[in-house]
């Protein structure tokens, strides 16, 4: 078991250059199963120091992704949420790196008074120069910085950055509560730039200050960043402060082994929320993407902050599979009950120009019959789509195949027995019409397939008696005198 500081204190650090992929919101998860679990705080800092691809849309399509999939974290901007809840803030946020500058020269002069870090005067043009020379020598050794300024007489008023005095012996290692141990010789490091000459830090460094400032206990984040750690360590070490417990997070990965990306699958947060995915399915799915509880597949949101923890995260990378991912959508829409699947389906009835609302009689018992086939609330609401439309859609096809003068027996046989029902109830219904059909001797089939296709303009459908029934006695009828219609029109 992992040891835990009480309570822990995550982050969750995106860059806002792009919208929330779901590797991003699946590190995001852990750090917040972690904290939920053992009443610690998530932390949420944007990480906005790269001006030029940082942008207010990503920062947005971040926010707006953790809230659909109520990843909601105790410090770092406050946003309202969809429920009108003001999430996030605390007393320290927002956390714009942007508007902690001041902390990161506040850090950075405190390296530069112990010798730990100096300023550093080479231009671009004297760096281009050095290793031009280091590439004519031949050596195959990458360009290192060659410590010109180590020792150099310091002028703080001059144009600079600032380079850390990296250790140039010895060797970097930690214990990574996914990876294992992990050592890399501090001869792999040069003298790295903490601080760029306009004062924005580079990553590394404004990632340790902040994890220090915010007193950031255990850090996990994707595996692209193992390189980052040893002069994170060195920073660390250089401060005299705690290290952190890490945690590296392997990629998730398409189905042919290549890293996940836009080529292989839909990747951003927000276009399964457009998609009709339910936020606990998308979770649980990525909970399951390098995570494990013995073969369990299924997971409500409680049952993993309860089960969670490192020591079952899985040291290589998960392999995207849509069949699985729909497979847990499914099972998470069943889970459902029908009264709140309508409700959330509303917003995907009404982006088909269903006006449906709540209160909507029809809707719960359409939810009941729609549930068991479908994956997503899109498909709800196709599936839902002809009971609420007033002018039915035809699957040409079909009505052409199916309403022809041969189904006119059938239909006005079937529109007389509907006639004579005391309750538009399923059970007394399909009872009256299979006693026609034995008494008429038009097989049932023949009765039910074109009553389909008048009834719901489609091929297939759940139980008919069950779509009448919920239909009610006038549009049945109605819709069942159109298909008659057509029969008789096609006949002529
Ligand atoms: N801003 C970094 C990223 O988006 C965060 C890395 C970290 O968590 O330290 O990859």
């Amino acid at each position: 078991m992992t040891p835990v500081s009480t309570p822990p204190r995550v982050r969750f650090a995106p860059s806002p250059t792009g919208y929330l992929h779901l590797g991003g919101a699946r590190t995001a998860l852990f750090n917040w199963l972690w904290a939920r679990k053992h009443g610690g705080q998530f932390i949420l800092r944007v990480e906005d120091t790269d001006r030029e691809r940082s942008t207010q849309e990503s920062v947005q399509a971040i926010f707006e992704s953790m809230l659909w999939l109520g990843l909601n974290w105790d410090e770092g901007p406050t946003v309202k949420a969809p429920d009108g809840t003001l999430v996030g803030g605390g007393k320290d946020g927002p956390y714009f790196q942007t508007e902690r500058i001041d902390t990161y020269k506040r850090i950075a002069d405190a390296l530069i008074e112990k010798r730990l870090a100096y300023r550093c005067y080479c231009t671009k043009e004297d760096l281009d120069a050095a290793r031009k020379a280091h590439a004519a020598t031949g050596v195959k050794d990458a360009f290192r910085y060659p410590g010109t300024c180590r020792d150099r007489k310091d002028e703080p008023d001059r144009q600079h950055v600032v380079r850390f005095r990296a250790p140039e012996t010895g060797v970097t290692g930690w214990d990574d509560l996914v990876k294992g141990r992990i050592e890399v010789p501090n001869s792999a490091q040069q003298d790295f730039v903490l601080v760029r000459g306009n004062g924005i830090p580079l990553y590394n460094f404004g990632a340790v200050a902040d994890d220090l400032t915010m007193n950031v206990t255990l850090v996990a984040r994707g595996d692209d960043h193992v390189v980052n750690t040893p002069p994170q360590l060195m920073m660390y070490q250089a401060l005299g402060a705690n290290i952190p417990q890490l945690a590296h997070l392997p990629m998730i990965q398409a189905p042919n082994g290549e890293k996940l990306s836009k080529r292989h699958a839909a990747v951003a947060v927000l276009d399964y929320r457009d998609n009709g995915y339910l936020p606990d399915g998308v979770l649980n799915y990525l909970a399951r993407l390098g995570w494990s509880h013995g073969d369990q597949e299924i997971f409500s949101r409680a049952e993993l902050i309860d089960l969670f923890g490192w020591e079952h995260v899985g040291s290589t990378a998960g392999k995207y599979d849509v069949k699985k991912f729909s497979h847990v959508q499914a099972s998470h829409l069943r889970m459902l009950s029908d009264a709140d699947l309508g409700v959330q389906a509303l917003p995907f009835l009404a982006k088909r120009g269903l006006n449906v609302t709540a209160d909507d009689a029809r809707l719960t018992p359409t939810m009941a019959l729609v549930k068991p086939r479908a994956t997503t609330l899109s498909e709800v609401a196709d599936a839902a789509d002809y009971i609420f439309r007033d002018v039915l859609v035809f699957d040409e096809a079909a009505r052409s195949k199916l309403l022809t003068k041969d189904a006119v027996p059938a239909l006005t046989g079937l529109i007389d027995i509907l006639k004579q029902a005391d309750a538009f109830v399923a059970a007394p219904m399909e009872e009256s019409v299979k006693a026609w059909s034995e008494s008429s001797g038009i097989a049932l089939k023949d009765i039910a397939q074109p009553a389909r296709v008048a009834l719901t303009g489609r091929k297939a459908s759940p139980g008919l008696f069950d779509v009448m029934q919920i239909l009610g006695r006038d549009v049945t009828l109605a819709r069942l005198e159109a298909g008659l219609a057509f029969c008789q029109g096609a006949a002529t």
